[in-house]
């Protein structure tokens, strides 16, 4: 029986890693990373600083090559910046001299020279699922850090990418904030799903938010272990209050703290 497009391998890395120092004697950054990951699912990457997440997430991007193994989508091998694949930092870096709304669609401006009314509409209800409706004329010096992150998001899903790379997307805010956005953030990748890699600092934030956990050991960055997050959806502050939840933060933090125990 043809598995169904939404369970086969999306993204897949096969003996990954990198090096950027050409010194053998110099360990890679990252070494021997084989992962699959499905269309559509939510996967967070916690490990501790200095390990290789953000050079990981950049070669699945493109915008760097892997010296170890490959990297590809749905079959094809990744060799350079991929048009379906969107990125949000933990910076929004919006331009500070276009309203929201322009910001946004910058980057189909930028890249086609123009947007069409659709996009713009699009665009509308982007900033109205984050939130963010009342605030499109707005200029980003009046928006709190949280809503430029929003706007950041918002930026990135207007090219409706069929991958989306998150590289501490949320550690520049407060506690409150950082939750309510995440819960928006799961809202707006359950109507319009995208497979999603997530890189996070914080262990409870990668439970709450993913499918799967992949956590990482010290440099040089491998697999230690990948977690199937088994806690129904959609997941609410109440998730957090779960025995469950405990169980699988508890099972990721022995990892980072008590790498030899776990
Ligand atoms: P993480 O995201 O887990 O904190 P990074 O992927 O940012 O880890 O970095 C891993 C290691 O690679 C760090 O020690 C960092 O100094 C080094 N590194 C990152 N980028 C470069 C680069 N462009 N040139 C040389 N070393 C780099």
């Amino acid at each position: 029986m043809t598995e169904p497009a939404t369970n086969r391998s999306f993204v897949r890395l096969e003996g990954v890693g990198h090096r950027y120092e050409p010194d053998p004697n110099v360990p890679p950054v990252v070494t021997g990373i084989d992962l699959d990951l499905r269309r559509h699912e939510f996967v967070a990457v916690v490990g501790p600083s200095g390990c290789g997440k953000s050079t990981l997430l950049r070669m699945i991007s493109g915008l760097l090559k892997p010296t170890e193994g490959r990297v590809s989508v749905f079959g094809r091998q990744v060799d350079g910046p991929r048009d379906d694949v969107g990125i949000v930092f933990q910076k929004p870096t919006l331009l500070p001299w276009l309203d929201v709304r322009r910001n946004v669609l910058f980057p189909l401006r930028h890249k086609f020279g123009r947007y069409s009314r659709d996009d713009e509409k699009r665009a509308g209800e982007l900033l109205a699922m984050a939130g963010l409706e009342s605030f499109a004329e707005k200029m980003p010096d009046e928006l709190s850090g949280g809503m430029q992150q929003r706007v950041g998001i918002v930026r990135a899903l207007l090219l409706n990418p069929d991958i989306l790379l998150m590289d501490e997307p949320f550690s520049a805010l407060d506690a409150m904030t950082r939750e309510q956005i995440g819960f928006d953030l799961l809202k707006i990748w359950e109507e319009q799903p995208k497979t999603v890699l997530f890189i996070t600092h914080s262990i409870a934030e990668a439970v709450l938010l993913a499918d799967r956990v992949l956590v990482m050991s010290k440099r040089p960055g491998s697999v230690l272990e990948l977690i199937d997050i088994d806690l129904p959806r959609p997941r609410t502050a109440r998730s957090i209050s779960d025995t469950r939840f405990g169980e699988l933060a508890d099972r990721i933090r022995k990892h980072i703290y008590e790498p030899d125990v776990a």
